[in-house]
């Protein structure tokens, strides 16, 4: 793994090696272009075919269906059954706890503003399985969708080796009460879920992480549909802040769970003292050479570096610009640095708190802003499956205070038609 000084770096210089891998976009720009054309074009054709090309599964159905889920659901072993019980548990109160009920305003006496919150009827999850099934982000994006109240739940996800889904998929798909999963996965799944197919059906949002065709055919169809996304959620990474209080063995373990993702992935370390680096680094090595996914794992760490810094603000003011996805405060000193992050997806903090819990079960979402949009977006909330839509009423008396502010501002404007809107009002009123 590279290794850089802050110190040495000009400001330049921290923001190219903030960039994340661009080089082969516009690559997989014309390729993904011409995936969703031709889902819009050919609809089921084109997903049966892609299913076979990408996949490698010959499919006789786009879906499996409510009876097959709760066969295939059955099969899940008894431990596993209760982690995501316990799982889903957490992640539904905490969830539930973002429902709030803003307040009306009296704005002034006689008018009154106020907001409510109604679902997104109908919204499509991906839930990625290319290199793996990912039953957690069934969860996390199903848990809000169902307590948000929204009427239609579209679910994809790429066919398995027998053409199903596996157990774990099926089994949440039980608890959330969802009868159909799509097998159809990449950019096809999310161009099917934005224009419809005789099987998939259009959604107004479609959410979800996954691979680099998913991300880019998220973007794409939000230029080109009235079909909106929760946010560009691509290839995982996270970034550990560490100084001499943290565990080398610990942030080998962080760095490693984010790097067996996939070869894209990215993992940066940023340490106060030159030791820690090395002592992680020889921990890495040592825990790589166990892990299945050691080959994934291998190929992020090659795309991934560290730095260091004089102390921990330093690193802060670095991970700032970097704007992780996930970042670890590795360090008894944690609380100090909270109000100096303003740039982060999730945030975990000390030494005993690592990145995989908030993957499954702390209760937050681990549906997250990747490659620096944690500049600009948050992460998937209830807010994410519902629109807030706002209201106002106004009585005579307040027709009185707001008339005159309204027809100076309209005539300023040249808006004579708005002025008059109000001034007819008033006439009445006298
Ligand atoms: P995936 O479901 O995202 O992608 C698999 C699909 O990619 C396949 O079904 C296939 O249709 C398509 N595909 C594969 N090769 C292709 C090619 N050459 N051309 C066009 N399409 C192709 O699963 P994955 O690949 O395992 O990726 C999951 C990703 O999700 C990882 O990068 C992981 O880091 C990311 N992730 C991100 C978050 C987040 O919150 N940001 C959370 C979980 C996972």
């Amino acid at each position: 793994m590279k290794i850089y000084s802050y110190k040495d770096l000009t400001k330049q210089e921290v923001e190219e090696i903030c960039l994340r891998q661009l080089e082969d976009d516009v690559n997989i720009q014309e390729r993904v272009k011409s995936i969703v054309e031709r889902v819009k074009m050919e609809g089921d054709k084109a997903l049966f075919d892609y299913a076979l090309s990408f996949d490698q599964i010959r499919l006789e159905e786009l879906f499996i269906d409510q009876q097959e889920i709760m066969t295939i659901a059955a099969t899940i072993p008894a431990e596993a059954k209760a982690a995501i019980d316990t799982a889903y548990q957490n992640i539904k109160t905490f969830h539930a706890s973002q429902l709030l009920q803003e307040d009306k305003v009296e704005t002034m006496p006689g008018v009154t503003c106020w907001r409510e919150t109604r679902a997104i009827e109908r919204v499509g999850l991906y839930i990625p399985g290319g290199t793996a099934v990912l039953p957690s982000t069934f969860l996390m994006l199903g848990i809000p969708a169902v307590l948000a109240g929204c009427k239609e739940i579209v679910v994809c996800s790429p066919p398995q080796k027998d053409g199903k889904t596996n157990c774990y998929l099926a089994y949440v798909a039980t608890l959330l009460g969802i009868e159909r999963i799509y097998l159809v996965g990449g950019a096809q799944a999310v161009a099917a879920m934005a224009y419809g197919t005789a099987s998939v059906p259009k959604v107004d949002k479609v959410f979800g992480p996954g691979n680099r065709y998913v991300t880019q055919a998220k973007q794409l169809i939000q230029g080109n549909t009235m079909t909106a996304i929760d946010m560009p959620a691509g290839p995982s990474e996270v970034l550990v802040l560490a100084d001499e209080t943290a565990i080398p063995s610990y942030i080998a373990s962080d760095l490693l769970a984010q790097a067996e993702h996939g070869i894209d992935s990215q993992t940066i370390l940023v340490a106060t003292s030159s030791k820690i680096i090395d002592e992680t680094m020889e921990q890495l090595a040592l825990q790589l050479q166990v892990l299945p996914r050691a080959a994934f794992a291998t190929k992020a760490i090659e795309n991934s570096y560290s730095v260091l810094v004089n102390d921990l603000e330093e690193g802060m003011k670095f991970s700032n610009v970097y704007a992780p996805e996930h970042l670890i405060l590795a360090t008894d000193n944690c609380e100090r640095l909270i109000p100096l992050i303003s740039n982060a997806g999730s945030v975990f903090l000390g030494n005993l708190t690592p990145e995989s819990a908030g993957d499954y079960a702390s209760g937050t979402n681990h549906t997250l802003p990747t490659s620096g949009y944690a500049r600009a977006y948050s992460g998937v909330s209830m807010d994410s499956f519902m629109k807030k839509i706002t209201f106002q009423h106004i009585t005579t008396q307040g027709l009185r205070h707001i008339g005159n502010t309204v027809e100076v501002l309209a005539a300023a404007e040249g808006l004579d038609a708005h002025k008059n809107a109000v001034s007819i009002r008033l006439k009445s009123l006298d």
